[in-house]
């Protein structure tokens, strides 16, 4: 990815003077070009067919300290120079963006200008914000895993989606979360494997097409098994805000106050 001295993701590259850890998460323009490469992957991933397309309300940047994007920087390089991968020439440590929902029990981003994290312990989504994700807490309210015990990625934006939970019930829009992956060689499955721990050798990753029940539509998922595979890259916000109820009174009431009283 980026050819500077200092990870794009990072607090220390120059793009990203102002932000720290209290302020992690930087609104992209939409003239961006991470902003419409994110644009099109989650319209592109968004695949239910019975699932409306959600309006993208805003992208985020999430930004890191060095010390949590350096064991990720190693794990890559590590990944890039195994045999598997030695003729790879373009993308060598074949890292992806891939979609993660969790659930959220705040209102972070619901709307753009509030971007603090919270310290709920049961709020994943900030809780990955601030730390990246963590093997033994992934995939634990899902009582049936696959591929046993990893952190769960898909390029279908539509299922991650089946995956996000506002725990407060004031929040209206919904966050995706997009990471990059370092996928390195994936291990094709096709059957179940609820008890791994990790991928055979020389493979970094599980990779598997699961058909819907009901058949209408496959999604893919890449599971890795590795904490340093993986950091939260990008924030995803989106939805349909409900109709405010009052908005019509309101506006009549704006305008009668707007009125000058005396003609
Ligand atoms: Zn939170």
């Amino acid at each position: 990815m980026s050819a500077s001295l200092f990870d794009e993701f990072s607090f220390d590259h120059p793009d990203n003077k102002g932000y720290g850890k209290s302020r992690r998460l930087r609104l992209l323009s939409s003239g961006d070009s991470h902003f419409s490469t994110i644009e099109r992957l989650f319209y592109r991933g968004w695949k239910h067919p019975k699932k409306t397309k959600p309006k993208i309300h805003g992208i985020f940047k999430i930004l890191s300290p060095n010390s949590n994007l350096s064991p990720y920087h190693r794990y890559r390089a590590m990944v890039t120079s195994s045999p598997s991968l030695r003729s790879r020439t373009k993308n060598p440590g074949n890292e992806q963006f891939l979609f993660h929902g969790t659930n959220r029990y705040c209102r972070l981003a619901e709307d753009l200008t509030r971007v603090r994290l919270c310290n709920f312990s049961k709020c994943h989504l900030c809780s990955i914000i601030r730390n990246s994700f963590d093997v033994e807490r992934c995939g634990s309210k899902h009582k049936f895993r696959r591929f046993g015990k990893g952190i769960y990625t898909s390029a279908c934006s539509s299922k991650a989606d089946d995956y996000t939970f506002n725990g407060d019930e004031s929040a209206g829009l919904r966050v995706l979360l997009v990471s990059r992956v370092v996928v390195g060689n994936p291990h094709k499955r096709r059957e179940n494997a609820t008890t791994l721990t990790e991928p055979p050798c020389g493979c970094h990753s599980f990779f598997q097409v699961i058909g819907e029940p009901g058949g209408d539509l496959n999604y893919e998922e890449t599971v890795v098994y590795n904490n340093d595979a993986i950091r939260p890259a990008f924030l995803v916000v989106y939805g349909d805000l409900p109709p405010q109820p009052h908005s019509k009174i309101r506006s009549v009431l704006t305008n009668l106050f707007k009125t000058p009283l005396a003609a």
